[in-house]
């Protein structure tokens, strides 16, 4: 059993219905990286071959069904897929899907994945429209082209849950919960032979902590059969807060007269809170980068409350991209553009961009978000001397993570930020936590997931059912 890569199918008489739809990075990693990707030629066949997708018929997408003469069933056989959140081991696989599996999940997960999909280097992509591959259509010069573009888009139907709902005749609950990224939830599940919990990825601590307390009365209420409950941390016994975070931080900030440099997870939006809190209480400016921008454009649009792009303590970065001539007045506006993606243009005159001449000047004015690849900024911003770096990140935890920490350090060390401050708080319960909620939920049976030490739930709870993958649990 391993952290991630979520796909659960639930079945009730002929109701079939999936607990997200996520990459197994152990599996994948196994097998493959950053440069030996499963070919897209073979749509599906790459990924069975390891078992990174089950070998599951009415499931997949019929242009890389068809493509690789596999031939696509007329009807989806799955009433739906109920994502818990926005990560990629619970929402990546979507990929492969069929365009007419209907698709749950909340309005903040569903906006994450958006911003994937528009602003996500390749891989991920296809979460909220599939782009329709190997097909052709023959043009106004009675010849044949590759369907590409708008004309290959396909919307997925999504349906954004909130508190209850019904997928192909089940009744279920969504019920929000704190993680680290906007729009996590858990659902309850009405089945036939009674309630089943899922928790997704869940955390007490953090700005939606209450939320989980909530989700936990209700599902105790409930009194279920099953609580598929994750244990990512069910061997750690620390005790982690984002207000600790927040606090170290701001201690960190408080004592530095140059400038703040912070690394925190792009899409963890509950940390880039605490730092635009910190920047808040400081007086200075949070630097984002125009993906984050990107996203909170889409958040503020479903009025979801987050920090707008425009408030006094936010600030866009615009670094220079293939040409690299950004405020550069020997070239024209339009060339200066051309440089950025069209998603991207809409920032480039926004009142509160900024660039590394910006920085390097007021460097006392900023908290500058800068994660390992964009550390080359460093060499335009050149951190003045008093400045500090404040990693917010969670150690390293296999040998590709401490390479690249140990190349970030040189970086940091050359332009004397090093040593610097670490301080990270998990998106997940500790040993403590996770026993809480199993005992105050007290289901009939526990599945552990998410975990690679699910037989430690057997220390708190009589019917622990370990899940193998490809088999059945009857309940
Ligand atoms: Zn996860
Ligand atoms: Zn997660």
């Amino acid at each position: 059993m391993e952290i991630g890569g979520n796909k659960i199918l639930l079945e009730d008489q002929d109701k079939r219905v999936f607990l997200d739809f996520g990459m197994s990075f152990s599996i994948a990693n196994q097998y493959f990286d950053e440069f030996m990707q499963p070919r897209k030629c073979n749509g599906i066949l790459d990924l069975l071959e390891f078992g990174l997708l089950p070998d599951l018929k009415g499931l997949y997408r019929c242009d890389y069904q068809s493509h690789c003469n596999l031939s696509p069933d007329p009807e989806p056989a799955f009433d739906g897929v109920l994502l818990s959140h926005a990560h990629m081991d619970h929402c990546s696989y979507i990929h492969y899907l069929r365009e007419d599996i209907s698709l749950y999940c909340t309005q903040g997960a569903k906006d994450i994945m958006q911003a994937l999909d528009e602003t996500g280097s390749t891989g991920t992509c296809d979460l909220i429209s599939l782009k329709e591959s190997f097909q052709t259509y023959i043009n106004s010069k009675g010849g044949e082209s590759k369907l590409t573009g708008e004309k290959a888009k396909k919307p997925r139907p999504y349906n954004i849950v909130d508190s209850s709902f019904t997928v192909g005749g089940l009744d279920v609950e969504a019920l929000p919960v704190s993680h680290s990224l906007e729009g996590a939830t858990a659902y309850i599940l009405h089945t036939s032979a009674g309630p089943v919990v899922y928790t997704g990825d869940f955390r007490f601590h953090g700005y939606k902590g209450d939320e989980t307390r909530r989700f936990v009365e209700r599902a105790a209420a409930v009194e279920p059969i099953a609580m598929i409950c994750e244990g990512t941390r069910i061997d750690k016994t620390e005790v982690d807060s984002e207000e600790r975070v927040k606090e170290v931080a701001k201690e960190r900030v408080d004592k530095t007269k140059g400038l703040v440099v912070v690394n925190f997870p792009i899409r963890d939006t509950d940390r880039m809170q605490s730092f635009y809190q910190v920047a808040q209480q400081t007086d200075r400016a949070l630097v984002i980068n125009l993906k984050q921008a990107y996203l909170l454009e889409l958040f503020r649009t479903s009025g979801i409350a987050t920090p707008r792009v425009d408030d006094d303590h936010i600030r866009v970065y615009i670094p220079r991209k293939t040409w690299g001539v950004y405020e550069d007045e020997r070239f024209s506006e339009k060339i200066q553009h051309e440089d950025y993606d069209y998603w991207e243009r809409d920032f480039l005159d926004h009142p509160n961009a900024v660039s590394a001449k910006n920085i390097k000047e007021d460097p006392g004015e900023y908290i500058f978000r800068c994660d390992f690849f964009e550390l080359k900024e460093l060499i335009d911003v050149k951190p003045a001397a008093g400045s500090c770096y404040i990693r917010s990140v969670r150690e390293p935890f296999d040998i590709e993570m401490e390479l690249d920490l140990k190349k970030a350090e040189n970086w940091l060390t050359h332009f004397g930020l090093y040593p610097y401050t670490q301080i990270h708080a998990s998106g997940h319960l500790n040993y403590d936590e996770i026993r809480e909620a199993v005992q105050t939920i007290k289901p009939a049976a526990v599945i552990p997931v998410h975990t690679q030490h699910p037989e430690v739930f057997q220390n708190f709870h009589h019917n622990v059912i370990i899940p193998q993958i490809g088999q059945e649990i009857e309940l």
